[in-house]
């Protein structure tokens, strides 16, 4: 065994030969693979090895899809056979909603580089002969999609990896991580010990146990899974093909071929975490559960009139096997904050889908320092200290037991809430409001009519939010609004080298003291990293604001680049709330509460400056999403339900209103403002979503500047465009490809109904090429059919700014 090494990866399932097989992909060969008994010997040696490139997420379906292809590339490499039937995949759709839902999904597969195909019931028997369709409406069709041996491409990743250079040690099993001063680690295990760089987890149904090792809390639960192999049937014995890999969401379940029978695996309502207290070291190898027969038996029912041929042949095995998830189903991947080159690579439900895809953007990000593309899907760091052992089980259930639900954009699930809430809560529940929940907080997303159930109907198109939010919009753009900002992000920085530190992160000039600036964050490769705000309080002291959701991803990023400077970042997210108020409106209402002078030469557009406000200090900061005059205020969590009651009589003459967070969204759409995960992502750069007038390329350095100063004299492929689509009945949600007459043109990254100019509006990236066109015809396929559009040259409302700077 070597003891020294550059990369240890803990676990020998598929993610971990996957991670090990990318790592000397990307040219680090120095690295093994710890495996505490043989490799799959854990959740993997269960699995079904079902594998599918279809997922809501483009990046993470273009992940998915190159896994599939390492398969392959891994057999030529090993000569070690995976055990691949790339059979095709077809979800079938039992009710008039989730055809609706699958033919939108089909259109979206267009943005996504995947090639599916509707199928009509009879297209699906053929493919699929042992299916009574008499209920079935269509199908989708992926070719791309199948099943392989768990065992067989574990052990090709792991012989392709081991002859590029990697090594790996079977029955050692890790005991503890020390964590040495330089930021390396001592792995010790039963066989001794190992000085490496880096770690990865990857140990699946231990990932907790090794987590703990580091101090590093990991929010995923196991859960039980039960698959049956039926006996032989005579219609697949006779069949001249391969049947496909079946999903019936509706009837929560999934069928593949097995030798001459099926094998019929079921998401049950009644699911049942597994050890939830922690993964007993014995367990693994050869273990199975007791089959629980009772939970499964209604979706076990419904598999059985789905395949008739299946309950005749009886069964001939069940499993029942744990698998973890987390608590949004989706995988724990990247650097964890606050532990040094602690890499987490576990929660990864769908190994055979994602196993390779996962590997692949963390080798990227370990050996690069970024990933291609916007991974956050999957990044460790969109959860936080709310994802407590408790949240994770309640969360994984709901995922598990809803994981073939149909899902609509404004769902929002129940489970563990309300977790965390703002300090008026109360106020927003007696104004009736419907919450989403973000990063566990509770948070407005509109109001409903007094008197009426504050629930939203799911649905794709407008929902009965549509007229109440339309209300909200209007009390903005008339008078005066206000929103509870709790979610956002707040972080001190300050200190004597904090202007160094400062002007080297962010690509923006700084703002001088008493000011704001937008600023943006760059990837070294020039590629978006953050979308901040930054308000300079004092020479040396910042206060920065970003989304909530993104506390975690940012902190470690201002982390990572600390090095020796003596600065000191605080999130304050926690301790302070923020409350904005907005509308023509609102400087009458500040005039009435606001200790300070409020004229726009004292106060103009983009400043900042403490001042009372009610009884209440507060950090007022004169800017607003909306688009219209507007103050955010920022105060200690202890002082805000004091000042929203404050403002809110104030304001009642002036006929102040609460709105939420979709009236925000709508009124910054109106704007043409994006926002983060929709219009700015990793995937883009700053000339492509228009922060070139942010960068300030003149600076002698911030990270990222070289390829910005490429990316500023290069014409990119697409152009971040608002559109404005003829629909009355629904709108945009993101990732609608639009079409110019029968050409792919672009696609809408997020969209909604502007209820000021009363339009249909949405952003999203048009091909460079159509730029200049504004007087072509476009079309935007939003839910069932392409609707016309147009691309507009300037933003629907107030485009020349005048209102917020008023
Ligand atoms: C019944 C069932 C059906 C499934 N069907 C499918 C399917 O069709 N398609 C699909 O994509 N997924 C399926 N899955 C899920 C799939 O099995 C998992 O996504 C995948 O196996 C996770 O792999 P892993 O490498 O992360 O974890 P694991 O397979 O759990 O591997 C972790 C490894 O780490 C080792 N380890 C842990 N701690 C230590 C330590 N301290 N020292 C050394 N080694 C350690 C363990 O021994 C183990 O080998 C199914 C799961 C089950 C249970």
């Amino acid at each position: 065994m070597k003891e020294h090494t550059r990369v240890v990866v803990i676990g020998g399932g598929i993610v971990g030969a996957a991670v090990l097989y990318h790592l000397t992909k990307l040219g680090w060969s120095d690295v093994v693979l710890v495996e505490r008994k043989q490799l799959t010997a854990g959740s993997t040696w269960h699995a079904a090895g079902g594998f599918h490139s279809m997922n809501s997420n483009p990046n993470v379906a273009r992940l998915q899809a190159y896994g599939i292809s390492v398969y392959k590339e891994v057999e030529e490499i090993s000569g070690q056979d995976v055990g691949m039937h790339l059979t095709g995949g077809i979800t079938i759709a039992a009710t008039s909603e989730r055809w609706e839902v699958l033919q939108y999904e089909h259109e979206r597969h267009r943005v996504f580089g995947l090639e599916s195909e509707l199928l009509s019931p009879e297209e699906i028997r053929k493919l699929c002969p042992i299916m009574d369709t008499s209920n079935v409406i269509g199908g989708l069709y992926d070719a791309n999609e199948g099943h392989i041996d768990p065992y067989g491409s574990t052990q090709a990743l792991a012989k392709s990896a081991r002859m590029a250079g990697a090594e790996i040690y079977l029955k050692t099993k890790v005991e503890d991580l020390v964590h040495k001063p330089d930021g390396s680690w001592t792995v010790v295990t039963d066989q001794g010990n190992i000085q490496c760089e880096h770690v990865v987890n990857a140990a699946g149904l231990w990932a907790r146990e090794v987590g703990m090792m580091a101090g590093v809390h990991v929010p995923i639960v196991p859960m039980e899974h039960h698959f049956l192999i039926s006996g032989d049937i005579d219609e697949i014995a006779e069949f001249d093909g391969e049947l496909p890999l079946v999903l019936d969401m509706d009837g929560e379940m999934y069928l593949r071929q097995e030798r001459n029978g099926v094998l019929l695996g079921v998401y049950e309502k009644n699911s049942t975490p597994w050890s939830v207290g922690g993964t007993s070291w014995d367990y693994g190898a050869s273990d199975l559960l007791e089959p629980r027969l009772e939970n499964i038996e209604n979706e076990l029912m419904r598999g059985f009139e789905r395949f008739p041929s299946v309950a005749d042949a009886g069964i001939r095995r069940i499993v029942n096997g744990p698998f973890t998830f987390a608590p949004d189903g989706n995988p724990l991947m990247g650097p964890v904050r606050g532990v040094q080159n602690y890499w987490s690579c576990c929660g990864v439900m769908a190994g055979f889908s994602q196993g390779s895809g996962v590997a692949l953007a963390l080798s990227q990000w370990m050996i690069n320092g970024e990933t291609e593309g916007d991974i956050f899907a999957m990044d460790v760091n969109r959860f936080g200290t709310f994802a407590t052992k408790n949240y994770a089980i309640e969360k994984a259930q709901e995922f598990y037991e809803n994981r073939f639900q149909l899902l609509c954009p404004n769902d929002e699930w129940p489970a563990a809430r309300p977790n965390k809430v703002s300090a008026f809560h109360d106020r927003l529940q007696q104004a009736n409001a419907v919450f989403g929940c973000s990063y566990g907080l509770e948070m407005p997303l509109w109001f409903a009519p007094q008197g009426s159930e504050p629930v939203e109907t799911p649905s794709f198109r407008r929902s009965n939010a549509h007229e109440p939010v339309g209300e909200e919009c209007r009390a903005v753009r008339e008078g005066v609004g206000i929103l509870d900002g709790t979610a956002f992000a707040k972080y001190e920085i300050s200190g004597p080298d904090a202007v160094g530190y400062m002007d080297y992160l962010f690509a923006s000039r700084l703002p001088d003291v008493g000011r704001i600036r937008m600023g943006p964050l760059l990837l070294p490769s020039g590629h978006l990293k953050g979308d901040l705000t930054v308000m300079r309080l004092a020479e040396d002291r910042f206060m920065v604001i970003g989304s909530g959701y993104l506390q975690e991803f940012h902190m470690l990023w201002f982390e990572q680049h600390l090095g020796d400077n003596n600065v000191r970042i605080v999130n304050r997210t926690e301790e302070l709330s923020a409350i904005a108020i907005a509308g023509p409106a609102s400087r009458e209402l500040m005039s009435l509460v606001a200790s300070g002078d409020l004229d726009n030469d004292a106060m103009p557009f983009m400043s900042v400056q403490p001042m009372n406000v009610g009884i209440a200090p507060c950090l007022v900061a004169r800017l607003s999403f909306t688009g219209e005059l507007g103050y955010e205020m920022y105060v200690p969590g202890t002082y805000a339900r004091s000042l929203y009651d404050h403002l809110l009589v104030a304001g009642a003459k002036l006929g102040i209103r609460p709105f939420g967070i979709r009236a925000l969204l709508s009124l910054g759409m109106e704007k043409s403002f994006g926002i983060w995960s929709r219009e700015f992502s990793p995937d883009y750069t700053p000339v492509m979503c228009g922060f070139d007038r942010f960068v300030d390329y003149g600076k002698a350095d911030f990270i990222g500047r070289e390829a910005a100063l490429a990316d500023r004299d290069t014409r990119p492929e697409h152009r971040l465009v608002t559109l404005e689509i003829d629909s009355n009945d629904a709108d945009a949600w993101g990732y609608e490809p639009i079409w110019h007459k029968d050409e792919f043109a672009g696609f809408v990254t997020s969209g909604a109904y502007g209820h000021t100019v009363g339009k249909s509006l949405a952003l999203g990236y048009l091909k460079t090429q159509f730029l200049d066109s504004t007087e072509l015809e476009f079309s935007v396929h939003v839910l069932d059919k392409r609707r016309p559009a147009v691309i507009l040259p300037e933003a629907s409302y107030d485009p020349g700014g005048s209102r917020m700077r008023s």
